[in-house]
């Protein structure tokens, strides 16, 4: 007989802190015992007892194909019988580059690496030694992976788990960091004022999604490319999450707002660990060998991170997004429908396929707006969510994913399972 989660989970906090190697898996601000996932397939997971559940996390966003795609399947094992990794060039390296540089017009040029906090901090790197300076600016509430000098207000698990920043950042990384508001122009432009010639580079999450989905204003990603134009900084686009997710060429494609650095991960791997970074070839030329900025990875472009990105990319084409941004729609005009059905204050907040329910809330424009949504009422929505048999993150703080697996009959389901789990966790 296999073990429950009840039993795993309890085996697991003797094992591994909180019982989980990413820290929101633990279901600590939602409460209750995590499920441990047996398998997955197109839409749904798969609990150790047997349970089936409709799919939101979609792994924090690489399964944007659904899991264990025929087409990603046969690709991995296709490349599994070839070896594992070689430490030496190899030909899906190559068609991953250039599959990735066609989508992607401000990227001339590509490094892959094994995550996202890679690609992030590998990139802030870049952006010092191109600029000469060291300080940069982000987002309160943008999540950029957890390198040192990024884990200063940095949303996601930090914001989920109420944590300060992090203890073990040395106050050099942190005083490194300057903070800005999300949508907000002026914020960014007081720094600048104050120390503009020190500043390397400005780095977003086009559309935010680590404090739950936040769109950009308009403008506001535009002020921030004439600013940093203006102050001779570079501007990057943290794409892990929404590169091709919210459109074929990412945000930048979306928007119409050309970053100088870009970085990837999530959806590049196709649910193996990668991440990327690129841009123009002029500053992509600065990293070894072909210039002095340092950066290497023993796994980087592995042959099978390679090959299920590849395939999953190769299904996203322009049909794809049309596919995904319908049944979005959808999923985001149903819960519209319920949440007026029964009075209850909320909004959705959605940009293709990424969205978020924020209760208490009839917009949220940054962090703060992000914060003053009812996360207690989030938390009874989601244990009801799970008992109906839908699996959505497990914070207010984070997006939910459609898959091209979420067909018509999925999202009815949802819908359905919605309506009844507004009406037992609001008492509506
Ligand atoms: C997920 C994420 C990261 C970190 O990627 P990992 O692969 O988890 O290290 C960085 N930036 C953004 C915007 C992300 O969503």
């Amino acid at each position: 007989m296999t073990a429950s989660s009840a039993d795993l989970f309890a085996q697991a906090q003797q094992l591994m802190p909180g019982g989980v190697n990413s820290p929101v898996r633990a279901f600590r601000s939602v409460g209750g015992t995590p499920r441990f996932i047996d398998h997955a397939e197109g839409c749904h997971l798969f609990d150790v007892e047997g349970r089936k559940y409709i799919d939101y996390i979609g792994s924090w966003g690489p399964m944007i194909v659904g899991h264990a795609h025929p087409e990603v399947c046969e690709a991995l094992e296709q490349t599994l019988r070839r070896g594992t990794s070689f430490g030496a060039p190899s030909t899906l390296e190559v068609e991953l580059a250039r599959e990735i540089i066609d989508r992607v017009p401000s990227m001339e040029m590509v490094r892959m690496v094994n995550s996202g906090t890679e690609a992030v901090m590998s990139a802030l790197r870049l952006a010092r030694a191109v600029t000469g300076r060291n300080k940069f600016v982000k987002f309160d509430g943008c999540y950029h992976g957890h390198a040192d000098a990024l884990l200063v207000k940095a949303g996601s698990g930090v914001a989920t788990l109420g944590l300060p920043d992090s203890p073990g950042v040395t106050p050099g990384a942190a005083a490194d960091t300057l903070i800005a508001t999300f949508n907000d122009l002026e914020s960014v432009e007081a720094i600048f004022r104050d120390g503009g010639p020190e500043i390397a580079a400005v780095i977003v999450e086009p559309v935010a999604g680590n404090m739950g989905v936040v769109p950009p204003q308009p403008g506001f990603l535009e002020g921030l490319r004439s600013i940093t134009h203006e102050h001779e900084a570079l501007l990057i686009f943290d794409e892990v999450m929404t590169g091709f997710r919210v459109a074929r060429g990412g945000a930048q494609e979306l928007f119409g707002v050309q970053p100088d650095i870009t970085t990837l991960g999530k959806i590049i791997g196709g649910g193996l660990p990668v991440g990327a970074y690129g841009g123009s070839s002029r500053i992509m030329a600065q990293i070894a060998p072909m210039g002095p900025v340092y950066q290497a990875g023993t796994l980087s472009g592995n042959p099978l991170a390679m090959a299920a990105g590849l395939a999953t990319l190769k299904i996203l084409d322009r049909q794809a997004y049309l596919t995904l941004e319908q049944q979005s729609a959808k999923l985001a005009d149903g819960l519209d429908r319920l949440l007026t059905g029964v009075k209850v204050s909320a909004c959705v907040q959605r940009v293709g396929s990424m969205l978020t329910l924020f209760f208490g809330k009839q917009k949220v424009s940054d962090f703060s707006d992000a914060r003053a949504a009812d996360h207690t009422q989030f938390a009874r929505f989601f244990q009801a969510m799970l008992q109906a048999g839908v699996h959505l993150p497990p914070s207010g703080y984070e997006a939910w994913f459609i898959s091209l697996a979420h067909d018509d009959a999925t999202i009815d389901l949802t819908l359905a399972c919605t309506q009844r789990a507004l009406r037992v966790s609001t008492g509506a």
